[in-house]
């Protein structure tokens, strides 16, 4: 497949595929590894963690560099997807604690009972474009500080940032086999899904290719995490800040030209206050500058010219519902090369819940306003959405804040937060059909999920316990 730089269109580079045969070798890899890291000392994966964080700090603005010119996101968000993929790495670091088990002196007379917690051996993580280093970067220091060894088949799309982490890894000691990367499609994906010496699967994409791995990697008897896509909404309420409101709505709406799976895509106003709003974003709208990412633009391209027609397709379908466009980003001029892949921030208002420019992932920069008469209104709204990955709420009333973050079916809540990402000690998923599975990344539910555990009871030799006894065990 070939590889373009979003900005200009102009073809960069190609990448092969894997074939099933060859991810069959590189599994043989990981395999062989395994015994070996997996055995490794608490302290000797800690020194190769800090040594990785170093390494990637000191690199940070070459593989940003990369991002930019695959992916199109401008230089700053790149450089924050490669600092907040830096968090997991320092997370990563704690490892010794994080992997202490428990142990319970005298559970019966003179028996003691404690847990480990070991490794799964070799794990799978397929990743999306839309954060090239970030992504795979919520699973790989996890799942390698916990003694496995790891295959990743990063996106097709921007394929460039994980080969050079990987070399990170490497150079920060990591032994030949622990990180794996193979590149591919379905095909691939397929592969890694049935091998059975890979023992679990960390997913992130779009909801239909999420749902079809997590029932294929566990039916092929594996554990699976598989993060899907999202549709997340901003309440903002008639006593909020509505400056602040509109500086988060169109942050997080037009931030990564909307290609963000926490993106801001539908606004739910109430009424009393949907005018005045708009009419703020619309203001803020008219400032942003689109362009070429690396040259100090606010929005980047899209990543490719199928992606970006998807979205011009959705503005057409909304226009031909009946929303009215507010911006036509259509019609915004760029500055990048003519060849570009680029869409303009674009908003809509009027927006029905039956019109597909709300029901569907659009996964560009296109802002659509739903109105409601109350908080009831809105928040019903929210819960009968089939997503549930993030959600946020704009008030100054506690009281309404704390009763949306008990009532919100979501699983990451904003409060006066447009883009409420946890950080790497807490975990990132979502709820509904944004994730497949019982983990979320990162955090102590990533640990759980890389690692298996055991429980051991101990008694040493007492004659005064002897004899026989075929009575199922109880504590005395
Ligand atoms: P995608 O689903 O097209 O691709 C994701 C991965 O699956 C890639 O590695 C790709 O090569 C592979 N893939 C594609 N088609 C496949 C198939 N038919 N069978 C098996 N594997 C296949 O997603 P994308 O376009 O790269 O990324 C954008 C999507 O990811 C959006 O839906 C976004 O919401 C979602 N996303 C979700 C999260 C989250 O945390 N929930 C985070 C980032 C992105």
């Amino acid at each position: 497949m070939t590889s373009s730089i979003p900005a200009t269109g102009e073809v960069t580079g190609t990448v092969d595929f894997a074939s099933a045969e060859v991810v069959g070798e590189v599994v043989a890899k990981a395999s062989a590894a395994a015994k070996e890291w997996g055995q490794s000392s608490l302290t000797r994966r800690a020194q190769v963690l800090f040594a990785f964080r170093q390494l990637l700090q000191d690199n940070k603005e070459r593989i940003a560099a990369l991002i930019t010119a695959e992916h199109g996101k401008v230089t700053s968000d790149a450089l924050g997807e490669v600092t907040r993929g830096l968090e997991v790495v320092e997370f990563a670091c704690g490892i010794p604690h994080l992997l202490k088990g428990g142990f319970s002196e005298n559970v019966s007379t003179a028996v003691d009972t404690y847990s480990i917690l070991q490794p799964l051996g070799v794990v799978g993580v397929i990743s999306p474009f839309n954060f090239p280093a970030m992504v795979p970067m919520w699973f790989v220091p996890v799942a390698v500080a916990c003694g496995n060894t790891v295959v990743i088949k990063p996106s097709e799309k921007d394929p460039s940032a994980v080969n050079a982490v990987a070399e990170l890894w490497r150079e920060a000691g990591l032994p030949d086999g622990v990180v794996n990367v193979v590149h591919g499609d379905k095909e691939a994906v397929d592969a890694i899904l049935d091998d059975p010496r890979i023992a679990a699967v960390s997913f992130v994409g779009s909801t239909p290719i999420a749902k079809y791995v997590y029932e294929r990697g566990t039916q092929a008897g594996k554990r699976v995490q598989a993060l899907g896509g999202a549709k997340n909404h901003m309440l903002v309420l008639p006593d909020a800040d509505l400056d602040l409101a509109a500086d988060a709505a169109v942050n997080a709406g037009f931030g990564s030209a909307g290609e963000r799976c926490m993106a801001i895509s539908v606004l739910v106003a109430v009424d009393t206050i949907a005018d005045e709003l708009i009419a703020k974003i619309t203001e803020r709208m008219a400032t942003l500058k689109t362009g070429d990412g690396a040259k100090g633009c606010d929005m980047g391209p899209i990543v490719t010219a199928a992606a970006r027609d998807r979205i011009v397709g959705y503005i057409e379908h909304g226009v031909a519902a009946g929303a009215t466009l507010v911006v036509d980003g259509r019609e915004t001029e760029f500055h990048g090369g003519p060849n570009g892949f680029f869409v303009g921030p674009t908003l809509f208002d009027g927006v029905t819940p039956d019109m597909p420019i709300y029901t569907d992932e659009i996964f560009g920069p296109v802002l659509s306003v739903v109105r409601v008469r109350s908080y009831d209104e809105g928040l019903d709204l929210i819960n009968a959405n089939r997503y549930g990955n993030g959600t946020a709420i704009f008030t100054n009333d506690g009281g309404a804040a704390r009763r949306f973050q008990n009532e919100v079916q979501v699983g990451m809540v904003g409060i006066n937060v447009p883009i409420p990402v946890p950080m790497a000690f807490y975990s990132f998923g979502g709820w509904k059909d944004s994730l497949f599975g019982d983990s979320h990344a990162h955090g102590i539910e990533g640990v759980h999920f890389y690692t298996r555990t055991k429980a051991i009871t101990q008694r040493w030799l007492d004659p005064s316990h002897g004899g026989v006894n075929l009575g199922f065990p109880q504590n005395s």
